[in-house]
């Protein structure tokens, strides 16, 4: 256990100890000082305003009030929410009170613009002690409503500087500002001022850090204040060992401010201006990194991976090009250029392609297969679901047709003698093109020479499938890998997520596409809902009911779901109404049966569950109810609503929803009523729920944490970052020049231990 240097033990810090040192670990991850001083302050509070009591509202972050105490109510275990037992005029130091039995304490503040009450539940005692009716204090906390009224629940109490007019005006046993001791939590504090230090890291500094924190430090008594306190010690001790990190020439070059000074001013600012340069510093150190290592990989793999060459688009290509029935969008075009260009450098492609549901993602996979088959290959499409691999294969064989190449279908419900032929015909190469479920990846499924693996909806897929795949390479070279995804993930995100792949966007729908009205509804319109669904079937639309399906194993999900499939069928009857029920809980073959009846237009109903339905085109399909709304998440929601308006008619997604609603699930459905932009969606869902909740990221992980810059708010910074990386590794790829020793030493700890998402074998 260090005593000294950074790795020192935040336990031998004054106000820390043992105990809350312990906590430090649990909660936050913190164990040393070197990386308490590397743990920032997500706000600030400026020390020199305050609030007036009138303008307090519950809604505001933290506020600083001064005031005046008027008087102090306690409230016994027996009646907690009834009558103060006693008020200061009665108990006039409160000795007389038996302490152990006051559940609560209300103190009524005044600070000449209105009242504001305080409580209490912990450290009454000292508080009531402390807070004598006429004293000044500065109370610090988070504005909540009771009862109509704003309140401070458990606020941070600092005498009012002596240097105002407005002292204290009772007297007696009243404690002066100095006087005032620290509770048992906060021994050891030092006291506040004046500081015994020639420079203080808390000179000059008018704004004070508000940390991270948890239920259980703030129980343990580590306040705002002692985490600035237990902060400035900790800056104290382990400043001198600090090292600069980042390179003096990318210092100078991308303007930023040398590491000491950020680090004092991130947690102690002297200046908004010298804070800004603070976090902007450390911002891009962070995201310098993290794009440093993610590129050096790249770099390294573009340089050693020799990879199929295909030099020509290839008969097949061009045959079924020529053929389509529309043109493609711009965006189409430009990715497969990408594409192909991939295809002929000779280095193996890691391309992710990315595209909102229905920009027209297969057409981009079929065009991209028939290059590998004119370059004399096999290509492989693989999907998350038995459904979409039918469904793929199918969708592309009207494609396929004009140009001879044989395609075939491979899942776990291929029969065996099925299976067997098509096993011959991989290894022999007559089969050009397989669609297929993991089944593809089977140990047993040899192929004669696989040149192009595409991987629909990425996020289903584990890394060890893909691992699989690269086992199938051939003649020394591995295939090159497309994986395609609906999740919108935001530009900033996919740049760190896949920082070490290519990306494409198809950010264009194909024209004549119209929008889908998105419209919240609650039970009690339910009634309205099934007379808007009739007046649709009679125009002769279809509909999807989608049930959410959280949990495979939730036998509740699927009561919901039988539920729901029987009003519907009670309410639509047959044989004037035909529904269709599909759930993952169905045989292959009722299942296949039963979308079938929806895509042929023999069922005007589709209820379903959200797990099976992820890339269904029913171009006939108008309306989207999604039941239980506030279950899915942002992107599920946007993916669901992709399956409609893809047809000419007009197109709605009813939203259903309990009556209450969680703030956050509110915000959602608002979000969904009002855009379907699905980054926009995405962007605002990495706001809301952080990256690491986002879905379709959690398997993949974020490569490492960030502690100070935000992925969904410095995507500026992000890009800046990535240049200098980028640079950097243009000029000396190995990290060698003598300038670049830091980086390179940087770059070998922990942190930076990458998994290689696209080829680990
Ligand atoms: P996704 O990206 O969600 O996989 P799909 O590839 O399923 O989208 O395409 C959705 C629908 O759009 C399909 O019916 C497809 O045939 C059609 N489509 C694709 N490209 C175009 C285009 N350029 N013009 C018109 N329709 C297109
Ligand atoms: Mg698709």
């Amino acid at each position: 256990m260090a005593q000294y240097g950074l790795d020192m033990d935040i336990q031998f810090l004054p106000g820390v100890g043992p105990k809350r040192a312990e906590l430090f670990t649990k909660e936050l991850g913190i164990s040393t000082v070197g990386e308490l001083i590397r743990f920032y302050p997500y706000r600030y509070i400026d020390r020199t305003s305050f609030t007036r009591i009138a303008d307090a509202r519950p809604d505001m972050a933290y506020i600083q009030i001064r005031a005046r105490v008027l008087r102090t109510e306690l409230f016994s275990n027996s009646s907690a929410s009834a009558v103060g037992i006693a008020s200061q005029e009665q108990n006039k130091d409160g000795k007389d009170l038996k302490f152990n039995t006051i559940k609560r304490m209300s103190v009524w503040i005044e600070d000449g613009s209105g009242q504001m009450e305080l409580v209490f539940f912990k450290g009454i005692k000292w508080m009531h002690e402390k807070l004598t009716p006429g004293s000044e204090f500065i109370f610090f906390g988070k504005p909540s409503a009771f009862n109509g009224r704003v309140n401070l629940v458990h606020p941070e109490v600092d005498p009012a500087p002596s240097t105002t007019t407005s002292q204290p005006t009772t007297t007696s046993s009243q404690p002066t500002t100095t006087a005032i001791q620290p509770t048992s939590a906060t021994a050891g504090e030092k006291p506040t001022a004046p500081s015994t230090k020639a420079v203080s890291f808390t000179d000059g500094c008018t704004m004070t850090g508000v940390y991270p924190s948890t239920e259980r430090l703030k129980n343990a008594g580590v306040t705002a204040k002692l985490m600035n306190r237990i902060m400035e010690a900790a800056m104290d001790k382990g400043m001198i060992y600090i090292q600069e990190s980042m390179p003096e020439y990318l210092i100078r070059q991308c303007g930023l401010v040398p590491l000491h000074f950020a680090l004092r001013n991130i947690h102690f600012p002297q200046s908004q201006d010298a804070l800004e340069k603070a976090r902007y510093r450390l911002k891009f150190e962070e995201l310098f990194y993290l794009q440093l290592s993610l590129l050096k990989q790249k770099y390294i793999r573009s340089r050693n991976d020799v990879g199929i060459r295909m030099p020509k688009v290839g008969e097949a290509f061009n045959k079924c090009y020529s053929a389509l029935p529309f043109p493609l969008t711009g965006a189409q075009k430009r990715v497969i250029t990408e594409i192909r260009d991939d295809m002929k450098s000779g280095h193996q492609m890691n391309r992710l392609l990315q595209g909102d549901v229905g920009s027209g993602k297969t057409m981009v996979a079929v065009l991209s297969a028939l290059i590998a088959v004119g370059n004399g290959y096999q290509a492989c499409i693989m999907a998350p679901t038995e459904v979409l691999a039918q469904q793929h294969f199918k969708n592309i064989g009207k494609f396929l047709a004009p140009t001879g190449v044989k395609a075939a279908l491979l899942t776990g419900s291929t029969k065996a003698s099925e299976r067997r032929e098509l096993h011959a015909g991989l290894e022999d190469g007559s089969i050009g093109i397989i669609v297929g479920t993991h089944a593809l990846i089977e140990d047993n499924v040899i192929f004669r020479n696989l040149g192009l693996a595409i991987v629909d909806e990425q996020h289903r897929f584990g890394v060890e499938q893909r691992s699989k795949l690269w086992k199938k390479a051939c003649c020394g070279c591995p295939p090159h890998v497309l994986v395609m995804t609906a999740t919108p993930i935001p530009r900033t995100l996919a740049m760190t997520l896949y920082g070490d792949l290519d990306v494409s966007v198809i950010d264009e729908l194909p024209p004549g596409r119209k929008p889908v009205q998105t419209i919240h509804a609650t039970e009690g319109k339910r009634a309205a809902l099934y007379r808007f669904m009739k007046e649709q079937i009679a125009l002769g639309r279809q509909i999807f009911v989608v049930y959410p399906l959280i949990n495979e194993t939730e036998k509740l999900d699927y009561q919901s779901l039988e539920a729901g499939a029987e009003d519907i069928m009670n309410n639509f009857p047959f044989p004037e109404y035909k529904t269709a029920v599909v759930h993952g809980k169905q045989l292959n073959d009722v299942k296949q049966f039963n979308m079938d009846a929806f895509a042929a237009g023999r069922a005007d109903i589709l209820v379903a569950t959200s797990v099976i339905e992820v890339g269904v085109d029913v171009p006939n399909a108008s309306v989207m109810v999604i039941e239980s709304a506030e279950r899915f998440g942002l992107s599920q929601l946007h993916q669901l609503r992709g399956r409609v308006g893809r047809g000419s008619e007009k197109s709605y997604c009813v939203l259903m929803t309990g009556y209450k609603l969680s703030k956050e699930s509110k915000h959602r459905i608002e979000l969904m009523c009002a855009t379907e932009n699905g980054f926009d969606l995405a962007e605002e869902d990495l706001k809301m729920r952080g990256p690491g909740d986002l879905e379709g990221t959690q398997q993949s992980g974020l490569p490492i944490s960030l502690n100070i810059a935000s992925l969904a708010k410095d995507g500026i910074l992000l890009n800046a970052a990535r240049d200098c990386a980028d640079a950097v590794l243009k000029e000396d790829p190995e990290l060698s020049a003598d300038k670049n020793q830091m980086l390179r030493k940087e770059l070998r700890k922990d942190k930076y231990e990458i998994k290689d998402y696209s080829r680990i074998s």
